[in-house]
Parts: structure tokens; sequence; C-alpha cells
């Protein structure tokens, strides 16, 4: 099936999800006979066509390939072109009580790619809807549909709207809408995507279309340049819920800078990581670092400059031993620890950041090493991202979308190229305390020895708090593999309670009981989001369980 038009996606797309994958486990929506479904599947296709109704094999593309067991299996998918598609479909689910997992391009890997919670759901792939409907050079923002990928962004940018670098993530073939949505995030200074959209268009379960904020006003021109409202900002509603279909979406990009500077801050021991967030805290809290600085330990450091094979390492199975680490930290020149962050603006503003920030960094760390690179434009010319991207390998910085990156996921295959490399994501929020960042990922390291992954961190410093994203590879054909790193899972998720975390994204299976640590005065925050569900979808048919939110009344789960 062609998702993408460039080749070289359409390949990764193709042998992520499809090529060597078994034919699934052929499932029906629950409590819904073959027969009432065959006449749903012809409804849809009466909608949106034959071939953009999918089931059989072609539904391999609408799974996630990282959990390859029929546990989140669809029972079919279906692709609209517009809204008016959209409206139609939701009359049929809504008549025939069948449950839709909306996604856009379904790219949401380590938290279940395009696979809905409730087994039987029928995808509702949003990924035809690819229209760029508008780039503002002057006002730095773009507005776009759910198709719309960060590569289709980013390549727009740079033919039409070279003055600004749109914020992109490691991996370009995700959605922006989809990517926002769940919270994702890039590297640049608008890289916190949630924080910096303005306004979503969504069709809600009864076919109502609604625009939020500014863009309530018909014809508003401030519609995608103020997050100021009127009334309660109803904006939220949308993000990582069940509440609507998101059609457009409004986000800001960032204007490109006279001057650039890419820095990496590293520390050599595990222990030295409490200090070096307390600097990295500082810097970032008094807006010295503009982006969200990307802290990384040795093996994710690695994988991300050029897609290191832990076979290189070590042969033998277990967690990678001291000699191992030795090794990679000699072959790519790190520490246990290094700190990614970057400065935009003049040769003169980016030189005192460099000073104040090699001035706190040694405050706190005397024994760092500082690694730093300047960019000018040449002759007067403006910087090429491009030019930075080839020297740098950090394209996520400067707005120029790659997706070499997704080889990481490779990493713990066998060296005969077996399997399909896989990753599990755990991603709790951590205040700035260095004593208590250091706590939880010393109790975290000794859970990936004891079920015998490697330690690897890649995690976000923004300006108060710390995303510790742990991510544990594995070989998703390697059933063993793939229940041991469930084990882990569950234990981190056990541990975080004792630490009183919650996380910010979670993977199909653990979204209930990770919406179980939101407890206050009995899981009111759950009560007010079944009430807020119940009110907007009656019927329930709207991705039942994202986030452990499931409509009342139905024995779904
Ligand atoms: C090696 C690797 C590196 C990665 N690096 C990053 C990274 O740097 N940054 C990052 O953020 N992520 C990263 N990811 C995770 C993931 O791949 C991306 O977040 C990806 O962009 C998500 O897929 P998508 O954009 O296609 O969203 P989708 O899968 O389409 O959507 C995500 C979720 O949002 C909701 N949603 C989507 N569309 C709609 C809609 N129209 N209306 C209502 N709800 C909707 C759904 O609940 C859906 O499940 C990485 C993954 C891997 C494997």
């Amino acid at each position: 099936m062609q998702f993408y038009k460039e080749p070289e996606i359409q390949n990764l797309h193709a042998s992520t999800f499809v090529e060597g994958r078994q034919s699934l486990e052929r499932v029906l929506p629950p409590g819904v006979s073959n027969d009432s479904f065959q006449r749903v599947l012809d409804a849809f296709r009466s909608i949106v066509g034959t071939g953009n109704t999918k089931t059989g094999d072609d539904l391999l593309n609408f799974t996630d390939p990282f959990t390859p067991n029929n546990q989140f299996t669809p029972s079919a998918a279906v692709c609209p072109a517009n809204i008016a598609e959209i409206q139609a479909i939701l009359e049929v689910a809504n008549k025939h009580s069948i449950p839709l997992w909306t996604c856009s391009r379904g790219k949401n890997l380590g938290y279940g790619g395009a696979a809905p919670r409730l087994k039987g759901s029928v995808v509702l792939s949003l990924y035809r809807m690819s229209h760029i409907l508008e780039v503002n050079e002057k006002l730095g923002y773009a507005v776009v549909e759910p198709g719309v990928t960060f590569w289709d962004l980013s390549q727009y940018c740079m033919d039409t709207a070279p003055s600004l670098w749109p914020s992109v993530p490691f991996i370009s073939w995700g959605s922006v809408v989809g990517n926002t949505l769940d919270r994702g995030f890039g590297y640049n200074m608008v890289g916190c995507h949630y924080e910096h959209m303005c306004g979503v268009e969504a069709v809600l379960a009864n076919g109502d279309l609604v625009r939020t904020g500014q863009w309530a006003a018909e014809g508003a021109p401030t519609g995608p340049v103020s997050r100021q409202s009127f009334g309660p900002s109803v904006e939220g509603l949308f993000v990582q819920s069940n509440l609507g279909i998101v059609t457009k979406l409004a986000i800001w990009l960032q204007p490109r800078p006279e001057s650039y500077m890419n820095v990496v801050v590293h520390v050599h021991d595990f222990e030295d990581i409490e200090e070096l967030l307390e600097a990295m805290a500082e810097l970032r809290r008094d807006e010295i670092i503009q982006n969200d600085p990307l802290l990384s330990n040795v093996i994710a450091s690695a994988l991300s400059q050029g897609v290191a094979k832990r076979s290189e390492f070590q042969q033998s199975d277990g967690a990678l031993g001291e000699e191992a680490i030795e090794e990679i930290k000699r072959k790519y020149g790190l520490a246990y620890w290094s700190c990614n962050f970057d400065f935009y603006g003049t040769k003169e503003m980016v030189l005192a950041r460099l000073k104040k920030s090699q001035e706190v960094i040694s405050k706190w760390c005397p024994t760092a090493r500082l690694d730093h690179r300047l960019f000018e434009g040449e002759a007067d010319q403006p910087l090429d991202p491009k030019v930075i991207e080839s020297v740098t390998v950090k394209g996520e910085s400067v707005g120029v979308a790659t997706v070499w990156k997704a080889g990481m996921i490779n990493y713990a295959l066998p060296d005969d190229g077996s399997g399909h490399g896989a990753h599990s994501d755990f991603a709790p929020l951590l205040p700035f305390n260095g004593r208590l960042v250091k706590d939880w990922l010393q109790a975290a390291k000794s859970l990936y020895g004891e079920h015998d992954f490697d330690f690897l961190l890649g995690g976000h410093v923004f300006r108060r708090h710390f995303i510790a994203i742990h991510q544990t590879m594995y070989n998703s054909d390697d059933e063993g593999q793939a229940r041991r790193v469930n084990r882990l899972m569950d234990a981190l998720e056990k541990k975080s309670r004792e630490y009183l975390l919650t996380n910010y994204r979670a993977h199909l299976r653990q979204m209930d009981i990770l919406q179980d640590h939101y407890n206050f005065n009995n899981h009111a925050y759950k009560r007010l989001l079944q009430t807020v569900k119940d009110a907007l979808d009656p019927r329930g048919i709207l991705s039942p369980g994202k986030q452990g939110i499931w409509p009342r009344g139905k024995e779904w789960k």
C-alpha cells in the first residue's frame, strides 16, 4: 500500500510495518456480528471508495509493529479524504456502535503505532488529508491537515518560506498534527509542539465541526497567531484525548537566525548527572538556553550519532557490561552523559549565551567538557540549514527533516540482521531536583540490569522539569524478549509509583494503569473526563480507552 510519495520513506514504512510480518488474525468490533460488519464495510466503501477501506493484509499498515501479537489488532481501516467523509463515517459508526481509533500518520512507535487500544476497533487514518493550507513567513506559523508530515512541512519551508525553520522530531515520517496531539516534541526553539499549537479544528462525535481559540470567530485574522482566548480554553480537550477528530491545526514555526551554534556538554560518570541537571535547569530557566536540551546517556548518544549496533560491543546476552560501555565511549569520543542544545540569534548574542553557559557549567560541573560549533551564513548569505545538518547530523535542531535515525531501532538485532527492531518507551516526568532525578535513574538502571536490558536514556530538559525517556530496544520477533520487555515496563511503572511519578505519554498496554496514577480525590480527574466523554460521545465510538478513558456503560475492556 502506497503511504508516502517519497520512495525512501515509503520503503522505511514498508520495512517497518509490512515486510516479513505474519498475516493478522481476523477480528470483529466487539459485539458486532460478521454480517453487520460486512454492511458497515460496504457503507464505508460507499463513502471513501473500496481502495480506501482496508482489510486483510493491508491492515498491517495500521498496527503496532513493535507488538506483533494480535493484542491490539484492528478489524478494518478507513481513510477519508475530507471532512464530509469523516462526518459520513461517524454517522455509520454511531448507528452501528463501531469503535473508531483516530490516527493521522500512525507512526506513534514506542506508544502503539497506529493500533487501537480496543481490539477490533476500525482505524480512522487521516493520512490522505495532507494539505499544507498556509505558511505565513511574516507571522511564523503554518496551518496543516493531519496527513502532513514533518518531512512535507520542512521541504515546503525550504522551497517556499526559507526564513522559517519548522520543528522536526528524530524521524520525520510522522504527522505534525498527530505528534502535536500526543504531546510529542522536536528540538529547536518551538520544539515543545503542544506549547506552540494555536487553534485546532475538530469534528465531534455527532459530526459537528468546531474551531477553538480565536479561530472560533469566523474569519478573525488572529486565529493562528494568538493563544489568548475568550472564555475557557478548550483546545486541550483534543490533546491526548478521545473527544474529537482534529482536521486542522495551526502551529508556530521558528524564524531562521543570523547565526547558529550547537553545544554539547559531556560529563564523565553516571553520578555526575545530579550537577549536570542542576546546571542545565539554571540555564534553561533563565532562558540562556533557548531550546529544550536533550540529555543522553552513552548508548543513546552513540545511537543518535551513528546508529550503533549492540553486537559490536558485546556478544553475550544481559545488559552491556562496563567494558562494553567503555568501548562505546572510546569509539564515539563520549562521556557517560552528554547534553545537547543550541543557540540561535546574532553572533554577538550566541557568543554571550555561550560565555554565560560556560560559567554556569563550570560552577556546577568543573570537570565537564564543552564542545561547540558556530555557523554563520557565507558571504552575507543566510544560514543554510542543510549545510549545518551535513556537518552536525542534527537536522532536528535546524528544521531539516530526515528519517535515517529510524535505524536506531535495529540496535538490538542479531549480527545477521534477522528479526524486527523495536523499542518500548517509559517516560516519567520529574521536577528539577538533581538528587531526585539521580535516585530515580539509579533505580531504573538497576531494573534494566535485573531484566537483562541495556539502560538507554534520552531525556528532555524543560524549564522546570525533566522527562526521562527510557527506551528499551529489542527484537520483536523474539517472543521471550517481548515478554521480558513487558515485565520491565511493569516494574518501571511499579517503581515510579513509589516515587509518586506520573508519565506524559503511554503505550496502549499501559494506558489504564498510568491513568490510575492521577488519583487525587479518588480519581476526580478521570470522572471529569468521563463526564465530558459521555456528553460529547454518548455512544462511546471515538478511540475508546485512549489514555485510560473508557465510555461509561460499555463492557469493552
Ligand atoms: C527511533 C524513534 C525516534 C523517535 N523520536 C521522536 C522524537 O524525536 N519526538 C517525538 O515526539 N516522538 C518521537 N518518536 C515517537 C513517534 O514516532 C513520534 O512521536 C511520531 O511523530 C508519532 O506519530 P504520528 O506523528 O504519525 O502520530 P499518530 O500516530 O498519527 O498520532 C498519535 C496519536 O495522536 C492522536 N491523534 C492523531 N491524529 C489525531 C487527530 N487527527 N485527531 C485526534 N487525535 C489524533 C491519536 O491518539 C494517536 O494515537 C520516535 C520513535 C522512534 C521509533
